[in-house]
């Protein structure tokens, strides 16, 4: 754009890579550095010559990564110790308008209001007839109201997230109450965090009852939000009782036995074949 070169970077572990390419190939052209992991850890490229920091948004950003997606807030209502959400978006903000793209990816959207929400749903319904709320559904905040209206979609995958068993409770009531009032339990995944407070054998006991409860488990592995290696494991995780090799046997069971052998829709199937589980078969020979 004019001139000026535009980089968005997602995580932080492809900064390192980023920086050392920025002091040899980019010398004599303007470049601007942005993304979630700029947010994050803004002084990483910070005093490179011709190089801006930029930790704002810029428009049309996300549809560059991913032409379906869309965000109608920023922020979210809670301060999960796992999660970057905060440091790098701020407070809960509900936008005015937004594209009205089928793949939502909201932190947080049931913290909007009921106007906002109901708004985001119409879209949804009059123009695509099918979505994938892709930032996860809060089961801890979801009322019958939040329900009735994912009905209204025909295809509305919806991620609920299981991080920890402290509120499985509100997480079987949310699962119970979303296919009671018509959302389909087979359009429903969970994502679980592992790797963060808990061993392998309560991360493998936890994907396992998801799955049970006839409902997709998605593994998330937990990277620290400093990370500079992809998928290094810690101290912490090792002192927790993981190695390179419980990660990966968990990840690429569940990815492979769950994810690639749903019959979720095309388009979503789609995503998630794109957005993680390629990722994960190219590290591992697991996968044969
Ligand atoms: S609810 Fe989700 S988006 Fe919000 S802080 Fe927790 S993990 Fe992050």
């Amino acid at each position: 754009m004019n001139g000026t070169t535009f980089i968005s970077v997602p995580f932080t572990w492809l900064l390192p890579k980023l920086k050392s390419h920025l002091k040899t190939s980019y010398k004599f052209s303007p470049v601007v550095v942005g993304g979630p992991a700029v947010k994050a850890m803004p002084s990483f490229l910070s005093g490179i010559s011709g190089v801006t920091v930029d930790t704002g948004d810029i428009k049309g950003v996300l549809q560059r990564f991913e032409p379906l997606a869309t965000k109608t807030t920023y922020g979210c209502i809670r301060k999960c110790k796992f999660c970057l959400v905060r440091k790098t978006e701020g407070k809960f903000t509900e936008l005015d308008e937004w594209p009205n793209l089928p793949i939502v990816c909201d932190n947080n959207i049931l913290a909007s209001s009921g106007s906002h929400f109901q708004k985001v749903i119409n879209g949804l319904v009059d123009e695509w007839g099918w979505a994938d709320f892709n930032g996860g559904i809060d089961v801890r905040i979801l009322t019958k109201y939040h329900a009735r209206q994912f009905a209204r979609i025909k295809k509305a995958v919806l991620r609920i997230a299981l991080d920890d068993n402290s509120y499985i409770d509100k997480w079987i009531s949310a699962v119970k109450l979303l296919t009671d009032l018509g959302v389909k339990r087979s359009n429903i995944r969970s994502y679980a965090l592992i790797g963060f407070n808990s061993d392998p054998q309560e991360a493998w006991a936890r994907c396992m009852f998801i799955e049970k409860s006839g409902i997709m488990p998605i593994p998330m592995w937990f990277r620290r939000s400093d990370a500079m290696y992809k998928n290094k494991i810690t101290e912490e995780q090792k002192e927790l009782g993981w190695s390179e090799q419980e990660r990966l046997r968990i990840m690429s069971w569940f990815y492979n036995r769950t994810i690639l052998g749903s019959g979720h829709t095309k388009k979503s199937n789609m995503y998630i074949k794109k957005s993680f589980f390629s990722k994960i078969k190219k590290e591992t020979n697991l996968n044969g």
